[in-house]
C-alpha cells in the first residue's frame, strides 16, 4: 500500500487536532455508541472512531478488535483525511493493496484480515479533518456513497461531542500574535510526547528559545512594532523546523519547538538553524534591526519526567545559554562539560536528597557587638551528596528553584529548622529567632502560609520565633497574592528579613508598603567598608531609611575588624560574618551556645535577647567579639 501523503497544511491541522485535547484519553460510552449504531447499521465487524496523529492513528473506542494503535504511514485512516469525500474501498485486494501490508492483512478483525473500509472524515471546529468515523469489514463489500447519510450524521455527532467536551477556551491554545500553538497546547503535547517517550518509542527534545534583550527592542522601536517583529520571528521559525516538530509560542518574546527522536547533533543542527534564521536582519519603518537568540534543548529520552520538569530543564539550559553570554544554545544535559557531574545527574540525585535524609542544616548566628548576644540563627542548607560530597547552596538551589522541586526541600527546611529552634528553647536557650531562607519560587506558589503554618504547629514554636528572609525579587516579581501573602504572615506573628540587601533592584517603595522586621544588607556592600567610600554611602542611606521606616539593620557578611569598625561608625551593631562566626552544624552550635550561656550570661533565660558564642563548621569555635574590648577572642 502507498503511504498517505501529507495534508499541505499539516502542522495546523496537528495543532487541531491537539487542541481537541482527546489523544491518549480513556474510551467513552457515548462514542462506544455511535460505534455501535454504525456496526449495527452497516452490519460490519468493527466500527470504529480514529485520529490521525503526527505518527499514528488512534482509536477511541473500547471494541478495538486488535486495531489500538496503527502506523499512520500503514493507515487506510491516514488516506481517509486527504478529502473530504467518503473513502470507500470494497475489496482491498481488488484494489490493488498489498495484502502482506500490515494495514490490512497484519492487523485483523476478529483474527481475519481487512477486506473492505469505508469512513467519512471527523472535522476539528477549524475544519481540519483530524480523524475517521470508519467501517471495516473482513469480506468484500459493497458500500456506496447514497447509503452513507447515516454514517455522515454520527460523525456530524462525533464532532458536536468534540466541541462540547472539550470546553476550553481557544485562547489557551491559540497566540493571538503569531497564530502559534500556545500555552495548553504545548503542555498537553509534550504530556503526550512523554507519555509515547515511556512506551520506548521516542525521544522527545524541547527547545526553548528567547530572543535576547528584546526588552530593549521594545523600548526603542515601541511595543507595536515589537509584536510585528515576534510575529516575523514565528514566520520565520515555523518553514524551518518542517513537518517533523512543531513551533509553540508563549507569552513575550518565548518560543518552544517540540522535537521527536532527533540525536543531539541534529538538535544542535536545528537550533543554529532557527538561530540563523532569528539572525536575518528585519527591516521595521525604514531601519534594520538585527536580533540574536539564546537557546535552550532538554531531552528526556524515557519518559519518566513531567512536562512541566522538561520545560524547566529547558529554561535550565536557555538560563545557561544567557549565563554564556547569550546568543548561544545549550543543552541540559551539557556534554561539554566534561568531568563535571552533569546537571541532569545532580538533578536526578536532587529528586531523591529528601527521601534519602542527604539534607542538613547548618546554623549562623547574628550577634549584636555591644552586647555579645545572638540575636538570630540563620539556617544554612547543606547537602551531602552520597558520591560528591558536601555540597552548598550554590551548587543546587538554582537547579531546585528551576525544577520546582525547591517546594519539597523548603518545606523541609522550615520545618527542621522550627523543630531545632524549639528545642533549643525547650533547653532553656530561648531568646533568639530562627531565620529561614524562603525562595521566591516557594513564596509565589500560594501556600507558603499553611506550609508555614504547619511546620509552627508541628513543632510548637511561637510564630514569633521564626524569621522569613526573602530577597526582593519576590517582592518586585510579585502581585496581589504575594502581598497578601506577607499580610497574612505578619497577622501569623512570623517576622520578616529582607535578605541581600543591595544586590537587586534596592526598591524603596517595597520597604514602606511591606512591614519588614529587619534589612540584611549584602555582603557586597560590606565588603572594604572602611575603604570603600562609595559602600560606605550605600549603607549609611540604608541604615538612615531603616531608620525611620524603625527597621532592624543587620549587616551580613562581616569579615574584617576594619569593616566592623565602620559598621561602628554607622550605628549597625546587629552583624552577621566569618569575623563574628561561621555557619555550624547544630549540634556543635547547641554545644556552643550552652557552654557560652553557662560562661557568660547566666541569666540569659529571661532576658530579650541572648549573646553567645559560635563555631565555624569545621567544628571550631572561631572568634567571637568580646563585648566590653571591642576586640575577638578566640
Ligand atoms: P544568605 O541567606 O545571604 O546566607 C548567607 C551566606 O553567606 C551563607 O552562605 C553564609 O555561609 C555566607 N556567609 C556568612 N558570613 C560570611 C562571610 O563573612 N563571608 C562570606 N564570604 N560569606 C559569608 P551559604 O550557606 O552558602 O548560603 C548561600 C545562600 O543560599 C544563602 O544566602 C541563601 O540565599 C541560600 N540558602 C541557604 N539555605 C537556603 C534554604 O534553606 N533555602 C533557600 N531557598 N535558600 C537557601
Ligand atoms: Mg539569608
Ligand atoms: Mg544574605
Amino acid at each position: 500500500m502507498i503511504s498517505p501523503s501529507v495534508p499541505v497544511d499539516e502542522t495546523n491541522r496537528l495543532f487541531a487536532l491537539y487542541s481537541l485535547r482527546i489523544l491518549g484519553t480513556d474510551p467513552e460510552p457515548v462514542y462506544d455508541n455511535i460505534a455501535a449504531l454504525a456496526r449495527q447499521i452497516y452490519k460490519v465487524p468493527f466500527a470504529g472512531i480514529s485520529f490521525v496523529d503526527q505518527h499514528e492513528v488512534w482509536l477511541k473506542t473500547s471494541d478495538t478488535s486488535g486495531l489500538v494503535e496503527i502506523a499512520r504511514a500503514q493507515s487506510l485512516c491516514g488516506h481517509g483525511i486527504l478529502s473530504d469525500n467518503a473513502t470507500i474501498i470494497n475489496d482491498i485486494l481488488a484494489d490493488g493493496l498489498s495484502p502482506d501490508n500490515p494495514g490490512v492483512s497484519g492487523m485483523n478483525v476478529g483474527g481475519s484480515g481487512i477486506r473492505a473500509y469505508c469512513g467519512v472524515p471527523i472535522h476539528a471546529p477549524t475544519g481540519h479533518r483530524v480523524g475517521m468515523l470508519c467501517l471495516v469489514d473482513v469480506v468484500p463489500r459493497s458500500f456506496c456513497e447514497s447509503e452513507l447519510q447515516p454514517l455522515k450524521l454520527m460523525a456530524a455527532t462525533v464532532e458536536e461531542l468534540l466541541v462540547r467536551h472539550n470546553n476550553v477556551m481557544p485562547a489557551c491554545y491559540i497566540d493571538s500574535l503569531t497564530g502559534l500553538p500556545a500555552n495548553l497546547a504545548l503542555t498537553d503535547q509534550i504530556s503526550l510526547s512523554l507519555a509515547r517517550a515511556r512506551s520506548g518509542k521516542h525521544r522527545v527534545s524541547l527547545l526553548r528559545i528567547n530572543i535576547d534583550n528584546f526588552r530593549f527592542v521594545n523600548s526603542s522601536i515601541g511595543r507595536a512594532a515589537g509584536d510585528r517583529l515576534i510575529r516575523s520571528v514565528g514566520q520565520r521559525l515555523r518553514p524551518c523546523v518542517g513537518q517533523n516538530h512543531m513551533v509553540f509560542k508563549e507569552p513575550g518574546d518565548n518560543f518552544y519547538v517540540l522535537c521527536q527522536s532527533v540525536s543531539d547533533a541534529a538538535l544542535t543542527m536545528l537550533a543554529n538553524e532557527l538561530a540563523a534564521k532569528i539572525a536575518v536582519p528585519f527591516f521595521e519603518d525604514g531601519n534594520t534591526l538585527e536580533l540574536s537568540a539564546s537557546i535552550g534543548i532538554a531531552s528526556a529520552d524515557s519518559g519518566g519526567i513531567t512536562a512541566g520538569e522538561l520545560m524547566n530543564m529547558a529554561e535550565a539550559a536557555l538560563q545557561d545559554a544567557k549565563r554564556r553570554g547569550r546568543d548561544v544554545v545549550c543543552f541540559f544535559d551539557n556534554p561539554e562539560e566534561d568531568g563535571q557531574p552533569q546537571q541532569f545527574e545532580i538533578y536526578s540525585d536532587l529528586k531523591k536528597a529528601l527521601g534519602n535524609h542527604e539534607f542538613e542544616l547548618c546554623y549562623q548566628p547574628t550577634i549584636e557587638t555591644e552586647s555579645g548576644r545572638i540575636l538570630a540563627m540563620e539556617a544554612l542548607l547543606r547537602w551531602n551528596h552520597p558520591r560528591l560530597g558536601l555540597m552548598y547552596p550554590a551548587d543546587f538551589i538554582d537547579l531546585a528553584e528551576t525544577t520546582g522541586l525547591i517546594v519539597a526541600i523548603g518545606e523541609w527546611v522550615l520545618h527542621e529548622a522550627c523543630a531545632r529552634a524549639q528545642s533549643w528553647r525547650q533547653d532553656g536557650m530561648q531568646a533568639f529567632v530562627v531565620s529561614v531562607n524562603m525562595s521566591a519560587v516557594q513564596f509565589n506558589r500560594g501556600d507558603i502560609c499553611q506550609t508555614i503554618s504547619h511546620a509552627l504547629t508541628h513543632s510548637g514554636l511561637p510564630a514569633n520565633y521564626l524569621e522569613v528572609e526573602l530577597t526582593e525579587s519576590v517582592l518586585v516579581s510579585g502581585n496581589d497574592m504575594t502581598r497578601e501573602t506577607i499580610k497574612d504572615l505578619k497577622q501569623m506573628g512570623v517576622r520578616l528579613a529582607i535578605d541581600d540587601y543591595g544586590t537587586g533592584y534596592s526598591d524603596l517603595s517595597c520597604l514602606r508598603n511591606v512591614q519588614f522586621d529587619k534589612i540584611k544588607i549584602d555582603q557586597s556592600s560590606i565588603r572594604k567598608l572602611g575603604a570603600d567610600k562609595e559602600n560606605f554611602v550605600i549603607v549609611k542611606t540604608i541604615k538612615r531609611m531603616a531608620d525611620s521606616l524603625g527597621i532592624e539593620v543587620v549587616a551580613e557578611g562581616v569579615e574584617t575588624e576594619e569593616e566592623l569598625s565602620a559598621l561602628k561608625e554607622l550605628g549597625i551593631s546587629e552583624v552577621q560574618g566569618y569575623l563574628l562566626a561561621r555557619p555550624a552544624a547544630r549540634e556543635v552550635c547547641k554545644k556552643l551556645i550552652s557552654a557560652y550561656l553557662a560562661r557568660t550570661l547566666p541569666d540569659n533565660r529571661v532576658m530579650p535577647k541572648t549573646g553567645v558564642g559560635c563555631a565555624n563548621e569545621q567544628l571550631q569555635v572561631s572568634a567571637c567579639h568580646d563585648s566590653t574590648s571591642g576586640s575577638t577572642k578566640a
